[in-house]
């Protein structure tokens, strides 16, 4: 992965990578020809833009920090799913980060279920201690 500026990297076959401060985590897109979707880049590495908006949708483990009971559950169907319970469902929570790339900013949109949604952020430089 090759870096184009202290924002954007890239990667193989055309894709482009940057850092998403609402998810604390990379993003990335495909632009140029190839095989699934493909997004327009104004070809800007300090300032890109591109287009149709990015929609990024996870599961990931529920967030429980605040529900010591849940989390206990949640242990405790890890522990059991650990020991080969296959049955066992550990709790999933749906995640959405959905913004438009614009002129190296990320307006996120009012679904995104992190913290940002509806703000406009820069894009921040990649983290120098997350080097791949
Ligand atoms: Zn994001």
């Amino acid at each position: 992965m090759g870096l184009l500026s202290p924002i954007l990297r890239n990667g193989q076959d055309n894709t482009l990578i940057w850092w998403c401060p609402g998810c604390d985590g990379p993003h990335r897109i495909n632009h140029g020809s190839g095989p699934g979707p493909r997004w327009g880049w104004n070809g800007s590495v300090e300032s890109p833009t591109f287009t149709p908006s990015v929609l990024i949708t996870w599961t990931e483990p529920a967030n429980l920090h605040a529900l010591d009971l849940l989390r206990r559950d949640l242990a405790d169907a890890e522990r059991r799913r650990n020991a080969g319970e296959q049955h066992v469902k550990v709790p999933q929570a749906a995640k959405v980060c959905h913004s438009f790339v614009v002129d190296g900013q990320m307006q996120m949109l009012g679904d995104c279920t992190h913290a940002l949604a509806g703000q406009t952020v820069p894009i921040p430089p990649w983290p120098t201690q997350r080097d791949s």
